[in-house]
């Protein structure tokens, strides 16, 4: 018996330390509200908003910022069970409560038996608050996503896949819900951008905090646009990049956030101005300086993420037979018929130029020695075949080329074009209408021979 009470003894001192040191507000008090029992924590939630300075009774110490307590107690039909369920109570700012105003409580009331009632109360201000940010943020998201007309906001997954379609994407690109999970390359046209120069731009968005770029892009009816690109990354992704099997989109969440802008209206009159800069007035090819540009920009790439760059560089054979012939206004014509060839013959994302009076350059990015030779043989039957018609006449060019392929950026573009072009003088020695890649036994042109190859 002894044992028994020693037993509840106990059970009863750990019970009331657990209502002391609870994190809530506990409160017991009889059917007309009067309080037998109360915590420190209630205590304090309670007392600055006590009408009349005690807490007996919790109806009246609560009269004045929730006087509905009393009714809703003897109204309530509950033998045994929850009365209220987190009633939110706001005390303003007259209450007499402290300056973070202002205060939610949350009052939750249980009834234990038919004389005995049980109040949880707790101090939801911040959690409230918090929940109210969330749900402005939402609807900000919201509003940005369906709201705004010319932006497309997407998140990608580490290898730059589509997390999810929404209507940005729709209004922007034209394209529909099955986007999701496809590359974000899928809004350039077919050979603008390389896979390697893809993940660049996820790596430069890593290193620098974004990657911007400007493109033409193509919307899903083919139509074309100027593109500003950006790519950020989204700081709580998880970052693991996938260097095993290849994931599925977003299985390990959206890493990146793209935001895609048509500037067709403010870029129309800026390429016309860079164009000008950057493009031969013949031709309408990028002129020198734009191939050296474009050659830099990808060295300075393939240097962060190695792969082999190619250069092609090819001239027209006995040129000067040709306008011999045919006059000046011949040779210009079959000068624009030859680029309309090399526009034709290689992918958006080469970059061909015009160096000199019949001589031009064909960057090619991520593609190594065997297959640019290739593409260069491939283009030098396609010329000689292809004659141009002037004047009622057929004129027949025939064009030599030279190839030379830089690894990893090393080496300098200055060194690639000096390859190219003792591979061309090779191909011109060797009986033109050919191409040579260059070999590191290719003998260097003298300097006249290359000024006029
Ligand atoms: P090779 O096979 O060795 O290259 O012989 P080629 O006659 O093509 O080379 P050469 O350097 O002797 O002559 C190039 C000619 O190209 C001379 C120049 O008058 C002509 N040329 C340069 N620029 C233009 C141009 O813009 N229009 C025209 N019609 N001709 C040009
Ligand atoms: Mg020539
Ligand atoms: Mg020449």
């Amino acid at each position: 018996m002894t044992d028994d009470l020693a037993q509840l003894s106990a059970e009863y001192e750990a019970l009331i330390q657990f209502l002391y040191l609870a994190p809530v507000g506990l409160v017991q008090l009889d059917a007309d509200g009067e309080i037998a029992m109360i915590n420190p924590i209630a205590a304090q939630l309670l007392m600055p908003h006590s009408r009349n300075g005690g807490l007996d009774n919790l109806f009246v110490a609560l009269e004045d910022i929730a006087p509905d307590l009393r009714n809703l107690c003897q109204q309530s039909t509950v033998q045994s069970g929850k009365i209220c369920d987190g009633m939110h109570v706001h005390l303003h700012a007259g209450s007499g409560c402290s300056k973070r105003m202002p205060q939610i409580l949350s009052i939750t009331l249980l009834r234990l038996d038919a004389s005995r009632i049980m109040a949880v109360i707790d101090d939801i201000t911040e959690q409230v608050r918090r929940e109210c940010r969330q749900r402005q943020n939402d609807a900000w998201l919201n509003a940005v996503l369906t709201g705004i007309t010319d932006y497309a906001l997407a998140s990608l997954d580490s290898q730059g896949r589509l997390c999810e379609w929404n209507p940005s994407i729709g209004r922007v690109t034209g394209f529909g819900p099955a986007a999701e999970g496809q590359s974000y390359t899928m809004f350039y046209p077919n050979d603008a951008i390389t896979p390697e120069r893809a993940l660049d731009r996820l790596r430069e968005a890593d290193a620098d905090g974004w990657a911007l770029d400007e493109s033409r892009l193509l919307r899903a009816d083919g139509s074309a646009f100027w593109g500003s690109v950006m790519i950020a990354p989204l700081p709580e992704a998880d970052r693991e990049a996938a260097d095993g099997a290849p994931s599925l989109p977003c299985e390990e969440g959206p890493a990146y956030c793209l935001i895609l802008r048509d500037v067709s209206d403010k870029r129309d009159i800026a390429e016309r101005r860079r164009r000008e800069a950057f493009s031969d007035h013949l031709t309408g090819l990028a002129n020198r300086r734009a191939l050296f540009d474009a050659a830099s920009q990808e060295f300075e790439r393939s240097r962060a993420a190695p792969r082999p760059t190619a250069v092609i560089i090819l001239d027209a054979d006995h040129f000067k037979a040709i306008n011999d012939r045919y006059g000046h206004p011949g040779g210009d014509a079959v000068l624009q018929h030859l680029a309309a060839i090399l526009l034709d013959f290689f992918r958006e994302v080469d970059v061909v130029a015009r160096i000199g009076g019949e001589e031009f350059a064909v960057l090619l990015p991520s593609t190594d020695l065997a297959h640019a030779l290739d593409l260069a043989e491939r283009l030098c039957a396609r010329v000689a075949l292809d004659a141009k018609s002037f004047d009622g006449q057929a004129i027949v060019c025939t064009i030599s080329a030279g190839v030379a392929v830089a690894l990893d950026g090393h080496g300098g573009v200055d060194l690639l074009i000096k390859q190219a072009d003792q591979a061309l003088y090779t191909a011109k020695r060797a009986g033109r209408n050919r191409a040579l890649a260059w070999q590191p036994d290719t003998v260097a042109a003298p300097q006249e021979a290359l000024d006029g190859a």
